[in-house]
């Protein structure tokens, strides 16, 4: 019991790892290499589709054990929404191509800040995950990894925006992979607090599908995209058929 334990703490550490190099990849595509920008659309589609099934069949329901646990879901949706759109005066995911906003005073440190929140908290939903069950930690994994690309995307756009240092915006990119690896190691170490990493990651996860990824879907003129997001719910759908039934 305790060896499948560390197994699957390992686990969590190496996917951990994956994630983070995904978002450092997103970050040297927008910068050295011309991405064909409808690739990325096609992750958000999916991801959005994929990532809000997850958190309503699977992180949520796992979540209500504890007490008062819907507050933490709460709370963890809300936390995003803080620091992505309230401190931060103008965030969307995707490609910034507003240099105007970019100008003024903090605008790029407030983005740059909230979605290391936002990445930190991937980690700390992966690793919960994998501190209930391999078929959990692997369901959040997937779910992170399908935004990850874009994440990169999206910050290192941003810096390039303000700066055009290529080495900043990959750096940026590297950095949100930090976080994202810190929030699993973290929560791999206090396990006794699963009972509020578990409800937050869902609030955090519900959040960033519904609000970060689904509106960018959404500005796509395009039934195929919007058909996508389906695609992404029967894969969740289908995955728990084969093999969490
Ligand atoms: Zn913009
Ligand atoms: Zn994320």
């Amino acid at each position: 019991m305790i060896h499948e334990l560390s197994f699957r703490i390992a686990l969590a550490a190496l996917l951990g790892l994956v994630a983070a190099g995904g978002n450092l990849l997103g970050g040297y595509f927008v910068v050295y290499r011309e991405w064909p920008r409808r690739y990325l659309q096609y992750f958000l589609a999916l991801g959005a589709g994929y990532m809000l099934s997850v958190a309503i069949v699977e992180v949520i329901p796992e979540s209500v054990h504890g007490e008062g646990a819907l507050i933490y879901v709460l709370v963890g949706f809300f936390i995003v929404h803080l620091f992505e759109h309230t401190i931060a005066p103008h965030f969307h995911f995707g490609e910034e191509t507003h240099t105007e906003e970019m100008q003024h005073g903090h605008a790029q440190s407030a983005i740059f800040l909230g979605l290391a929140i936002h990445t930190f908290f991937d980690g700390v939903a992966i690793a919960s995950g994998f501190l209930v069950s391999t078929w959990l930690g692997i369901v959040i994994f997937v779910a992170v990894f399908l935004h990850k690309l874009p994440e990169g995307f999206t910050v290192a756009s941003v810096v390039m925006a303000r700066s055009q240092s290529k080495r900043n915006a990959v750096r940026a990119a590297g950095l949100l992979g930090a976080a994202t690896l810190a929030g699993v190691l973290l929560t791999s170490q206090l396990q006794a607090q699963l009972k509020y990493a578990l409800p937050l990651s869902g609030g955090v996860t519900l959040y960033v599908a519904a609000t970060d990824l689904l509106p960018e879907v959404n500005k796509e003129p395009n039934w195929r995209m919007a058909l996508l997001v389906f695609v992404g719910v029967a894969t969740m759908l289908i995955l728990k058929l084969l093999f969490n039934l």
